[in-house]
C-alpha cells in the first residue's frame, strides 16, 4: 500500500490510516529517529485503500486563497489561566465555552511517565493538562475514532493539535460537523518522541516530577524557561537556549522529516482555528505589549468565527503585516544542517542523552528565522504566488 511506500518526509505520523482502518491491521512503529510510521499485517489487509484515501499527506492539494483569513491578537482576561499558558491563554478560552456547554475537548497531555498523547477532557480539573504547549509529537493513538463517536452523537467538540493532525482528522471524519472545532496550533516542526522520552526520563533519575511547563514565564513570556517541578526536591529551570532538548527543538536539529517538507502551511491550513505566540508584537502593537503572553489567532472560516465571538477573550484585530513575524506560517521550516549528522550519531548509540549534549552549542545564533536572508527570501516568494504584494 502507498502509506508504507511514502517517504519518510510525506508522511506526518497523523495516525488518520490507522484509526481508519476496518482491520485494525495497522500498528504505527518506531523508527530509529524515534517518529512513528504505519506498518501493515498483510495477512489482515483486505485492501479496501480506505488508509490512502484518508492520508492527508497523499491527498494534499492547494486550497485556493478566496479571501484573507481573519487575524487577531488575544488575551485571556483570567490572569492565573494566562501565566499557566504557553502565549495569552486562547486555547482555554476557546475550551471554557465548549465545557460549559457539556462539550468535550480532545487535546495534546501528560500521561503518568510524562510522554505526550492526544486525550480527552470533560471538565476544567482534566483541561488543565491539555493547557501549554508540549514540545514533541504528541501520539493520536484512538483519539480520531473518539472524536468522531462524540461529534456523531451530537455533542459539542473541540480538537486541538497540530495542523497535519487536524488534516487527519478531518480527512477520517469525511465532512465537515457544526459541533466540531477544530483549532490548530502555528506549528513549525516536532521533535521526535524518543529524545523527548530518554531525556525527561535522565532529567527525572531518581525524583518524582510533578510537573513539566515547556513555557514557564517566570522570567516573562519572552524569555520562557523549561521548568521541572519534582516533588521532593525544588525544580530545574533554564532558559530556553540553555536547555540542550529546547535548544535542538529551537535550531530544528531534531524534527520530524515531514516539517521541512510541510504540506500544511497557509493556506492549507485545514482547521477552523490557528493559534501562535505573537512574536514581533512590540513592533506592531507595542501598545499592548506586557511580556505576558499573548496569542496571535487566525480565523480561517465561518465555524471558527462562531466560536471565537462567545470565547472570553480581549482582542484586537491586525492586518496581515503582523504575520511577518510568523514566517513558518506560509513556508514549511527548513531543517538544520546538522540534522543528519545527529541522527546518523543516534543510531550508532543507545544514548541519546550523550548525543543531545554532544550537539548542545554553548552560544548559539539567536534563533530568529527572520534573520536568516534565505527564510526572508522564500517568505516574500511564496506571499507572491499566493497574490500578496509586500
Ligand atoms: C510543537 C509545537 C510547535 C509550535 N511552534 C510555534 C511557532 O513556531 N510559532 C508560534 O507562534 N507558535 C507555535 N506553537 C504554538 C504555541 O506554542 C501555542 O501552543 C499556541 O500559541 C497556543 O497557546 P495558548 O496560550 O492559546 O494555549 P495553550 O494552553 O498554551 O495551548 C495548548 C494547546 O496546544 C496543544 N498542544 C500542545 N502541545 C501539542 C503537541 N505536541 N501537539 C499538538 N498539539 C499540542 C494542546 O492540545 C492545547 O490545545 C507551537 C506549538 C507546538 C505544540
Ligand atoms: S487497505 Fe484497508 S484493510 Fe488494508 S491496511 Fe488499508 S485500510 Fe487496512
Ligand atoms: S495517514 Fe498520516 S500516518 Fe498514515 S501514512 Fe498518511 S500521513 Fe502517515
Ligand atoms: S510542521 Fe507540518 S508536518 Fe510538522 S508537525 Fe507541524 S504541521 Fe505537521
Amino acid at each position: 500500500m502507498k502509506i508504507e511506500e511514502m517517504n519518510r518526509s510525506a508522511c506526518c505520523g497523523c495516525e488518520s490510516c490507522a484509526n481508519v482502518c476496518p482491520q485494525n491491521c495497522i500498528i504505527m512503529t518506531q523508527d530509529a529517529e524515534g517518529f512513528f510510521y504505519p506498518k501493515i499485517n498483510y495477512e489482515k489487509c483486505i485492501k479496501c485503500g480506505r488508509c490512502e484515501s484518508v492520508c492527508p499527506s497523499l491527498n494534499a492539494r492547494e486550497i485556493p486563497v478566496k479571501t484573507l483569513p481573519i487575524i487577531l491578537l488575544a488575551i485571556n482576561p483570567d490572569e492565573k489561566i494566562r501565566r499557566h499558558s504557553s502565549s495569552g491563554g486562547a486555547f482555554t478560552a476557546l475550551s471554557e465555552k465548549i465545557l460549559n456547554d457539556g462539550g468535550i475537548i480532545f487535546g495534546a497531555g501528560f500521561d503518568e511517565n510524562w510522554h505526550v498523547k492526544h486525550m480527552a477532557a470533560e471538565n476544567f480539573d482534566a483541561l488543565e493538562n491539555l493547557r501549554g504547549s508540549k514540545y514533541v509529537q504528541s501520539r493520536i493513538g484512538n483519539i480520531f475514532k473518539s472524536v468522531k463517536a462524540e461529534v456523531e452523537s451530537g455533542r459539542k467538540v473541540l480538537f486541538s493539535g497540530t495542523p497535519c493532525q487536524c488534516a487527519g482528522l478531518k480527512n477520517f471524519l469525511g465532512k465537515d460537523f457544526e459541533n466540531l472545532l477544530t483549532v490548530g496550533v502555528m506549528c513549525h516542526g516536532v521533535p521526535s518522541p524518543l529524545l523527548w522520552e530518554s531525556y525527561i526520563e535522565w532529567r527525572g533519575r531518581g525524583h518524582e516530577i510533578s510537573r513539566v511547563n515547556f513555557r514557564s514565564k517566570r522570567f516573562g513570556w519572552l524569555n520562557f524557561q523549561l521548568e521541572i517541578t519534582f516533588k521532593d526536591c525544588g525544580y530545574y529551570s533554564k532558559p530556553n537556549m540553555q536547555d540542550f532538548y529546547i535548544q535542538e527543538f529551537l535550531l530544528n536539529t531534531i524534527l520530524r522529516p515531514s516539517c521541512s517538507a510541510c504540506q500544511f502551511r497557509f493556506p492549507n491550513l485545514n482547521c477552523d482555528i490557528l493559534l501562535g505566540d505573537a512574536w514581533g508584537i512590540q513592533n506592531f502593537a507595542p501598545e499592548v505589549t506586557d511580556n505576558r503572553g499573548t496569542s496571535i489567532i487566525v480565523v480561517n472560516n465561518n465555524n471558527g468565527l462562531d466560536y471565537l465571538k462567545k470565547a472570553r477573550l480581549e482582542v484586537k484585530f491586525l492586518d496581515l503585516n503582523a504575520l511577518i513575524y510568523q514566517p513558518f506560517f506560509f513556508i514549511p521550516t527548513p531543517a538544520d544542517e546538522r540534522r543528519k549528522n545527529f541522527f546518523d550519531d543516534l543510531a550508532k548509540t543507545n544514548l541519546p542523552i550523550n548525543v543531545m549534549q554532544k550537539y548542545f552549542l554553548q552560544n548559539p545564533a539567536p534563533v530568529s528565522s527572520m534573520n536568516n536572508k534565505k527564510t526572508q527570501e522564500k517568505f516574500w516568494a511564496r506571499l507572491k504566488e499566493l497574490g500578496f504584494t509586500k
